[in-house]
Protein backbone atom coordinates (compact mmCIF):
# COMPACT_ATOMS: atom_id res chain seq x y z
CA UNK A 1 0.00 0.00 0.00
CA UNK A 2 1.66 3.03 -0.75
CA UNK A 3 -1.32 5.85 -1.19
CA UNK A 4 -1.96 7.33 1.83
CA UNK A 5 -5.29 8.13 3.48
CA UNK A 6 -6.14 11.50 4.79
CA UNK A 7 -8.95 12.69 6.84
CA UNK A 8 -10.15 16.56 7.65
CA UNK A 9 -6.94 17.77 4.96
CA UNK A 10 -7.30 20.78 3.22
CA UNK A 11 -5.68 20.41 -0.20
CA UNK A 12 -5.35 21.09 -4.09
CA UNK A 13 -5.21 18.13 -6.57
CA UNK A 14 -6.12 17.84 -9.97
CA UNK A 15 -8.93 15.95 -9.94
CA UNK A 16 -11.38 14.71 -7.53
CA UNK A 17 -13.20 11.18 -7.48
CA UNK A 18 -16.05 10.80 -5.67
CA UNK A 19 -16.36 7.50 -5.12
CA UNK A 20 -13.43 4.48 -4.69
CA UNK A 21 -15.44 1.52 -5.98
CA UNK A 22 -13.47 -0.32 -9.23
CA UNK A 23 -14.67 2.91 -11.60
CA UNK A 24 -13.31 5.54 -9.67
CA UNK A 25 -9.75 3.28 -8.84
CA UNK A 26 -9.39 2.51 -12.48
CA UNK A 27 -9.83 6.51 -13.18
CA UNK A 28 -7.06 7.00 -10.96
CA UNK A 29 -5.22 4.74 -13.14
CA UNK A 30 -6.52 6.80 -16.40
CA UNK A 31 -5.85 9.99 -15.37
CA UNK A 32 -2.23 9.42 -13.79
CA UNK A 33 -0.90 7.99 -17.31
CA UNK A 34 -1.82 11.83 -18.07
CA UNK A 35 0.33 13.32 -15.96
CA UNK A 36 -3.13 14.02 -14.03
CA UNK A 37 -3.25 13.73 -10.26
CA UNK A 38 -6.33 12.73 -8.48
CA UNK A 39 -7.90 12.40 -4.56
CA UNK A 40 -10.55 10.03 -3.96
CA UNK A 41 -13.63 10.63 -1.23
CA UNK A 42 -15.58 7.44 -0.28
CA UNK A 43 -18.36 7.50 2.41
CA UNK A 44 -17.28 3.65 3.08
CA UNK A 45 -14.16 3.13 5.46
CA UNK A 46 -12.33 0.74 2.55
CA UNK A 47 -12.02 1.50 -1.00
CA UNK A 48 -13.75 -1.37 -3.49
CA UNK A 49 -17.11 0.27 -3.55
CA UNK A 50 -19.68 -2.62 -4.73
CA UNK A 51 -17.12 -5.39 -4.94
CA UNK A 52 -15.71 -5.02 -1.29
CA UNK A 53 -18.95 -4.41 0.70
CA UNK A 54 -21.18 -6.52 -1.18
CA UNK A 55 -18.85 -9.37 -2.44
CA UNK A 56 -15.70 -9.51 -1.72
CA UNK A 57 -15.14 -12.83 -1.66
CA UNK A 58 -17.34 -13.66 -4.85
CA UNK A 59 -15.66 -14.77 -8.46
CA UNK A 60 -16.62 -12.09 -10.89
CA UNK A 61 -16.20 -13.90 -14.65
CA UNK A 62 -16.23 -10.88 -16.77
CA UNK A 63 -13.28 -9.07 -16.23
CA UNK A 64 -11.33 -9.48 -19.77
CA UNK A 65 -8.57 -11.46 -18.93
CA UNK A 66 -9.21 -12.65 -15.48
CA UNK A 67 -11.41 -16.02 -16.51
CA UNK A 68 -12.37 -15.37 -12.80
CA UNK A 69 -11.38 -12.94 -9.86
CA UNK A 70 -12.72 -12.48 -6.13
CA UNK A 71 -14.17 -9.16 -5.64
CA UNK A 72 -11.70 -8.23 -3.27
CA UNK A 73 -8.89 -9.62 -5.75
CA UNK A 74 -9.99 -7.07 -7.87
CA UNK A 75 -9.61 -4.19 -5.92
CA UNK A 76 -6.48 -5.07 -4.17
CA UNK A 77 -5.36 -5.19 -8.38
CA UNK A 78 -7.04 -1.86 -8.76
CA UNK A 79 -5.20 -0.23 -5.84
CA UNK A 80 -1.85 -1.42 -7.04
CA UNK A 81 -2.19 -0.53 -10.47
CA UNK A 82 -3.35 3.36 -9.24
CA UNK A 83 -0.77 2.94 -6.41
CA UNK A 84 2.10 5.03 -9.21
CA UNK A 85 -0.20 7.86 -9.40
CA UNK A 86 -0.19 8.24 -5.29
CA UNK A 87 -3.48 9.07 -5.08
CA UNK A 88 -4.89 10.48 -1.83
CA UNK A 89 -7.82 8.69 0.25
CA UNK A 90 -10.52 10.24 1.64
CA UNK A 91 -12.25 7.19 2.87
CA UNK A 92 -15.35 7.38 5.75
CA UNK A 93 -16.37 10.37 4.69
CA UNK A 94 -19.18 11.68 2.17
CA UNK A 95 -18.95 14.58 -0.42
CA UNK A 96 -21.27 16.93 0.76
CA UNK A 97 -20.43 20.25 -1.18
CA UNK A 98 -19.24 21.00 -4.85
CA UNK A 99 -19.26 24.46 -5.48
CA UNK A 100 -17.52 26.47 -8.97
CA UNK A 101 -14.51 28.49 -7.88
CA UNK A 102 -14.37 32.10 -8.75
CA UNK A 103 -10.53 31.90 -10.45
CA UNK A 104 -11.95 28.45 -12.12
CA UNK A 105 -12.03 24.88 -11.01
CA UNK A 106 -14.17 23.21 -8.43
CA UNK A 107 -13.84 23.22 -4.59
CA UNK A 108 -15.13 19.89 -3.14
CA UNK A 109 -16.28 19.47 0.70
CA UNK A 110 -16.60 16.41 2.57
CA UNK A 111 -18.39 15.47 5.62
CA UNK A 112 -14.76 15.52 7.58
CA UNK A 113 -14.39 18.94 6.71
CA UNK A 114 -11.73 18.31 3.75
CA UNK A 115 -11.84 20.86 1.52
CA UNK A 116 -10.45 20.34 -1.96
CA UNK A 117 -9.93 22.24 -4.95
CA UNK A 118 -9.05 21.09 -8.03
CA UNK A 119 -9.93 21.45 -11.45
CA UNK A 120 -12.35 18.76 -12.32
CA UNK A 121 -14.30 16.63 -10.90
CA UNK A 122 -15.44 12.98 -11.40
CA UNK A 123 -18.37 11.22 -10.20
CA UNK A 124 -17.85 7.47 -9.73
CA UNK A 125 -20.78 7.11 -7.28
CA UNK A 126 -22.42 4.08 -8.39
CA UNK A 127 -25.71 3.83 -6.87
CA UNK A 128 -24.46 6.15 -3.84
CA UNK A 129 -23.17 6.37 -0.46
CA UNK A 130 -23.66 2.97 0.78
CA UNK A 131 -25.05 2.59 4.25
CA UNK A 132 -26.33 -0.92 5.59
CA UNK A 133 -30.09 -1.59 6.32
CA UNK A 134 -30.05 -1.86 10.56
CA UNK A 135 -32.39 -3.51 12.53
CA UNK A 136 -34.12 -0.99 15.26
CA UNK A 137 -32.45 -3.08 18.15
CA UNK A 138 -31.70 -0.54 21.38
CA UNK A 139 -28.04 -0.33 22.56
CA UNK A 140 -26.97 -1.65 18.65
CA UNK A 141 -24.39 0.59 18.30
CA UNK A 142 -22.38 -0.26 21.36
CA UNK A 143 -21.64 -3.58 19.64
CA UNK A 144 -20.75 -2.31 15.94
CA UNK A 145 -17.56 -3.24 14.63
CA UNK A 146 -17.45 -5.76 18.20
CA UNK A 147 -19.62 -8.19 18.01
CA UNK A 148 -22.33 -6.67 15.49
CA UNK A 149 -20.82 -6.28 11.63
CA UNK A 150 -22.79 -5.96 8.81
CA UNK A 151 -20.63 -7.20 6.15
CA UNK A 152 -17.71 -10.04 6.14
CA UNK A 153 -14.47 -8.81 5.15
CA UNK A 154 -12.81 -12.32 6.11
CA UNK A 155 -14.39 -15.29 6.62
CA UNK A 156 -11.22 -16.21 8.72
CA UNK A 157 -12.27 -13.64 11.02
CA UNK A 158 -15.40 -15.43 12.82
CA UNK A 159 -12.99 -18.84 12.95
CA UNK A 160 -14.62 -20.76 16.17
CA UNK A 161 -17.48 -17.84 17.05
CA UNK A 162 -21.43 -18.28 17.49
CA UNK A 163 -22.87 -16.56 15.05
CA UNK A 164 -26.39 -15.43 14.11
CA UNK A 165 -27.17 -14.24 10.69
CA UNK A 166 -30.59 -12.28 10.23
CA UNK A 167 -32.54 -11.77 7.01
CA UNK A 168 -33.21 -14.25 3.73
CA UNK A 169 -31.96 -12.56 0.74
CA UNK A 170 -28.31 -13.87 -1.03
CA UNK A 171 -25.78 -12.44 1.56
CA UNK A 172 -27.96 -13.95 4.52
CA UNK A 173 -28.11 -17.17 2.61
CA UNK A 174 -24.25 -16.78 1.10
CA UNK A 175 -22.50 -16.77 4.28
CA UNK A 176 -24.72 -19.49 5.78
CA UNK A 177 -23.76 -21.95 3.42
CA UNK A 178 -20.08 -20.71 4.12
CA UNK A 179 -19.52 -19.76 7.75
CA UNK A 180 -20.49 -23.26 9.13
CA UNK A 181 -16.50 -24.66 7.89
CA UNK A 182 -15.54 -21.86 9.93
CA UNK A 183 -17.58 -20.75 13.21
CA UNK A 184 -18.61 -23.22 15.70
CA UNK A 185 -22.23 -22.69 15.40
CA UNK A 186 -24.62 -20.43 13.37
CA UNK A 187 -28.02 -19.55 13.88
CA UNK A 188 -29.82 -18.28 10.42
CA UNK A 189 -32.89 -16.00 11.65
CA UNK A 190 -35.95 -14.84 9.33
CA UNK A 191 -38.77 -14.16 10.00
CA UNK A 192 -40.44 -16.47 7.57
CA UNK A 193 -38.94 -20.12 6.36
CA UNK A 194 -38.69 -18.90 2.58
CA UNK A 195 -35.49 -17.54 1.73
CA UNK A 196 -34.98 -14.76 -1.47
CA UNK A 197 -31.79 -16.41 -3.10
CA UNK A 198 -31.07 -19.36 -6.07
CA UNK A 199 -33.04 -22.27 -4.97
CA UNK A 200 -29.21 -24.25 -4.56
CA UNK A 201 -27.77 -21.87 -2.41
CA UNK A 202 -30.99 -22.44 -0.08
CA UNK A 203 -30.73 -26.14 -0.61
CA UNK A 204 -26.59 -26.20 0.41
CA UNK A 205 -27.55 -23.86 3.21
CA UNK A 206 -30.15 -26.14 4.39
CA UNK A 207 -27.61 -29.17 4.08
CA UNK A 208 -25.38 -28.15 6.86
CA UNK A 209 -28.91 -28.24 9.20
CA UNK A 210 -27.54 -32.36 9.64
CA UNK A 211 -24.76 -31.76 10.97
CA UNK A 212 -25.85 -29.43 13.66
CA UNK A 213 -23.37 -26.67 12.56
CA UNK A 214 -26.41 -24.36 11.80
CA UNK A 215 -29.49 -24.56 13.30
CA UNK A 216 -32.74 -22.28 11.57
CA UNK A 217 -34.40 -19.86 13.69
CA UNK A 218 -37.73 -18.91 11.68
CA UNK A 219 -40.16 -17.49 11.86
CA UNK A 220 -38.25 -15.14 14.04
CA UNK A 221 -36.92 -11.41 14.29
CA UNK A 222 -34.09 -9.75 16.23
CA UNK A 223 -35.64 -8.48 19.12
CA UNK A 224 -32.53 -7.74 21.67
CA UNK A 225 -28.95 -7.89 22.29
CA UNK A 226 -27.39 -8.99 25.74
CA UNK A 227 -23.65 -8.21 26.75
CA UNK A 228 -21.00 -6.09 28.45
CA UNK A 229 -19.14 -3.23 27.41
CA UNK A 230 -19.08 -3.81 23.49
CA UNK A 231 -18.94 -7.77 23.81
CA UNK A 232 -21.70 -9.68 22.85
CA UNK A 233 -23.23 -12.43 25.43
CA UNK A 234 -26.77 -13.05 23.13
CA UNK A 235 -29.22 -12.41 20.72
CA UNK A 236 -32.68 -12.46 21.59
CA UNK A 237 -35.72 -13.39 19.12
CA UNK A 238 -39.09 -13.46 19.02
CA UNK A 239 -41.77 -15.22 16.84
CA UNK A 240 -44.89 -14.03 15.22
CA UNK A 241 -46.76 -14.51 18.90
CA UNK A 242 -44.15 -12.83 21.01
CA UNK A 243 -42.86 -15.86 21.98
CA UNK A 244 -39.14 -15.21 23.25
CA UNK A 245 -35.61 -17.30 22.57
CA UNK A 246 -32.28 -16.27 23.47
CA UNK A 247 -29.26 -17.28 21.19
CA UNK A 248 -25.82 -17.29 23.35
CA UNK A 249 -23.62 -15.77 20.30
CA UNK A 250 -20.12 -14.06 19.87
CA UNK A 251 -21.22 -12.15 16.56
CA UNK A 252 -24.61 -10.93 15.20
CA UNK A 253 -24.28 -10.62 11.10
CA UNK A 254 -27.72 -8.22 10.34
CA UNK A 255 -28.23 -8.64 6.38
CA UNK A 256 -31.05 -6.33 5.64
CA UNK A 257 -29.50 -5.21 2.02
CA UNK A 258 -27.50 -1.77 2.10
CA UNK A 259 -29.57 1.37 0.92
CA UNK A 260 -27.37 3.12 -1.82
CA UNK A 261 -28.22 7.07 -1.91
CA UNK A 262 -26.88 9.74 -3.77
CA UNK A 263 -27.43 11.84 -1.63
CA UNK A 264 -26.28 15.87 -1.70
CA UNK A 265 -25.16 14.73 -5.12
CA UNK A 266 -28.56 14.38 -6.43
CA UNK A 267 -29.17 18.50 -5.32
CA UNK A 268 -26.24 19.55 -7.11
CA UNK A 269 -28.26 20.65 -10.13
CA UNK A 270 -27.55 17.56 -12.49
CA UNK A 271 -30.71 16.09 -14.30
CA UNK A 272 -31.05 12.84 -12.39
CA UNK A 273 -32.67 10.44 -13.44
CA UNK A 274 -33.36 7.00 -11.32
CA UNK A 275 -30.16 7.98 -9.39
CA UNK A 276 -28.45 7.93 -12.58
CA UNK A 277 -26.72 11.11 -13.88
CA UNK A 278 -26.74 11.69 -17.83
CA UNK A 279 -23.51 12.40 -19.69
CA UNK A 280 -21.85 12.69 -23.17
CA UNK A 281 -20.69 9.36 -23.98
CA UNK A 282 -18.11 11.24 -26.02
CA UNK A 283 -16.65 12.36 -23.29
CA UNK A 284 -18.66 11.59 -19.69
CA UNK A 285 -19.15 15.18 -19.10
CA UNK A 286 -22.03 16.13 -17.60
CA UNK A 287 -24.21 19.05 -18.05
CA UNK A 288 -21.68 21.04 -15.89
CA UNK A 289 -18.38 22.15 -17.45
CA UNK A 290 -15.94 20.23 -15.71
CA UNK A 291 -18.02 17.63 -13.66
CA UNK A 292 -17.67 14.09 -15.53
CA UNK A 293 -19.64 10.84 -13.96
CA UNK A 294 -18.45 7.58 -14.91
CA UNK A 295 -19.14 3.87 -13.78
CA UNK A 296 -22.38 3.17 -12.45
CA UNK A 297 -23.60 6.65 -12.00
CA UNK A 298 -23.30 7.59 -15.75
CA UNK A 299 -26.29 7.07 -18.14
CA UNK A 300 -25.96 7.45 -21.67
CA UNK A 301 -27.43 5.53 -24.58
CA UNK A 302 -26.95 1.50 -24.65
CA UNK A 303 -25.33 2.05 -21.09
CA UNK A 304 -24.54 -1.57 -19.39
CA UNK A 305 -23.69 -1.33 -15.91
CA UNK A 306 -20.77 -3.70 -15.63
CA UNK A 307 -17.13 -2.87 -14.17
CA UNK A 308 -15.85 -3.61 -17.62
CA UNK A 309 -17.83 -0.75 -19.41
CA UNK A 310 -17.13 1.72 -16.39
CA UNK A 311 -12.94 0.98 -17.02
CA UNK A 312 -14.12 2.68 -20.75
CA UNK A 313 -15.98 5.47 -19.64
CA UNK A 314 -13.12 5.37 -17.19
CA UNK A 315 -10.50 6.18 -19.92
CA UNK A 316 -13.12 8.59 -21.80
CA UNK A 317 -13.09 10.84 -19.02
CA UNK A 318 -9.46 11.10 -18.26
CA UNK A 319 -8.83 12.14 -21.79
CA UNK A 320 -11.36 15.18 -21.81
CA UNK A 321 -10.17 16.15 -18.86
CA UNK A 322 -6.68 16.86 -19.76
CA UNK A 323 -6.88 20.19 -21.84
CA UNK A 324 -8.76 21.29 -18.53
CA UNK A 325 -5.30 20.29 -16.75
CA UNK A 326 -2.82 21.33 -19.33
CA UNK A 327 -5.11 23.86 -21.33
CA UNK A 328 -3.35 24.48 -24.79
CA UNK A 329 -1.00 21.40 -24.66
CA UNK A 330 -2.05 18.89 -27.16
CA UNK A 331 -2.33 15.45 -26.08
CA UNK A 332 -0.67 13.13 -28.31
CA UNK A 333 -2.70 9.56 -28.57
CA UNK A 334 0.32 6.88 -27.04
CA UNK A 335 -0.58 3.33 -25.91
CA UNK A 336 0.79 2.16 -22.34
CA UNK A 337 3.15 -0.32 -23.87
CA UNK A 338 4.89 3.30 -25.66
CA UNK A 339 5.09 5.63 -22.79
CA UNK A 340 5.43 2.62 -19.86
CA UNK A 341 4.06 3.87 -16.27
CA UNK A 342 6.06 6.76 -14.67
CA UNK A 343 5.22 7.67 -10.88
CA UNK A 344 3.54 11.46 -10.50
P1 LIG B 1 -19.58 1.34 -6.91
O1 LIG B 1 -18.88 0.05 -6.90
O2 LIG B 1 -21.03 1.37 -6.53
O3 LIG B 1 -18.78 2.36 -5.99
C1 LIG B 1 -19.27 3.65 -5.75
C2 LIG B 1 -18.65 4.19 -4.48
O4 LIG B 1 -18.98 5.58 -4.37
C3 LIG B 1 -19.17 3.52 -3.22
O5 LIG B 1 -18.08 3.00 -2.49
C4 LIG B 1 -19.90 4.66 -2.47
O6 LIG B 1 -19.76 4.55 -1.06
C5 LIG B 1 -19.19 5.89 -3.01
N1 LIG B 1 -19.99 7.12 -2.93
C6 LIG B 1 -21.18 7.38 -3.51
N2 LIG B 1 -21.60 8.63 -3.24
C7 LIG B 1 -20.64 9.18 -2.46
C8 LIG B 1 -20.49 10.44 -1.85
N3 LIG B 1 -21.38 11.43 -1.96
N4 LIG B 1 -19.39 10.65 -1.10
C9 LIG B 1 -18.45 9.69 -0.94
N5 LIG B 1 -18.55 8.46 -1.51
C10 LIG B 1 -19.63 8.21 -2.27
N6 LIG B 1 -20.42 -6.23 -12.47
C11 LIG B 1 -19.71 -6.88 -13.44
O7 LIG B 1 -19.18 -6.27 -14.36
N7 LIG B 1 -19.56 -8.26 -13.36
C12 LIG B 1 -20.09 -9.01 -12.35
O8 LIG B 1 -19.95 -10.23 -12.33
C13 LIG B 1 -20.80 -8.32 -11.32
N8 LIG B 1 -21.32 -9.01 -10.26
C14 LIG B 1 -21.99 -8.31 -9.29
C15 LIG B 1 -22.49 -9.03 -8.18
C16 LIG B 1 -23.18 -8.37 -7.20
C17 LIG B 1 -23.71 -9.13 -6.00
C18 LIG B 1 -23.39 -6.95 -7.31
C19 LIG B 1 -24.14 -6.22 -6.24
C20 LIG B 1 -22.89 -6.25 -8.37
C21 LIG B 1 -22.19 -6.91 -9.39
N9 LIG B 1 -21.67 -6.23 -10.48
C22 LIG B 1 -20.96 -6.91 -11.43
C23 LIG B 1 -21.87 -4.78 -10.66
C24 LIG B 1 -20.60 -4.03 -10.28
O9 LIG B 1 -20.24 -4.31 -8.94
C25 LIG B 1 -20.84 -2.54 -10.49
O10 LIG B 1 -21.09 -2.31 -11.87
C26 LIG B 1 -19.60 -1.75 -10.06
O11 LIG B 1 -19.33 -1.93 -8.69
C27 LIG B 1 -19.79 -0.27 -10.36
O12 LIG B 1 -18.61 0.36 -9.98
P2 LIG B 1 -18.58 1.91 -9.59
O13 LIG B 1 -17.17 2.18 -9.21
O14 LIG B 1 -19.25 2.67 -10.68
O15 LIG B 1 -19.55 2.05 -8.34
Amino acid sequence: MTATRQEGARQETDVVIIGAGPVGLFAVFELGMLKIKAAVVDSLEEIGGQCTALYPEKPIFDIPAHPRIAGGELIERLEEQAAPFHPTYHLKQQVTGLTRRPEGGWLVETSAGAAIACKAVVIAAGGGAFGPNKPPLEGLETYEGTGVFYMVKRRDDFRGKRIVIAGGGDSAVDWAMSLPEVAEKVYVVHRRDKFRAAPESVERMRAWEKTGKLEMVVPYQLAGLEGVNGDLDAVVVKDLDGGERRLEADVLLPFFGLAAKLGPIAEWGFPVEKNTIPVDPASCQTPMDGVFAIGDVAAYPGKLKLILQGFSDAAQAAHAIYPLVYPGEALHFEYSTTKGVTEI
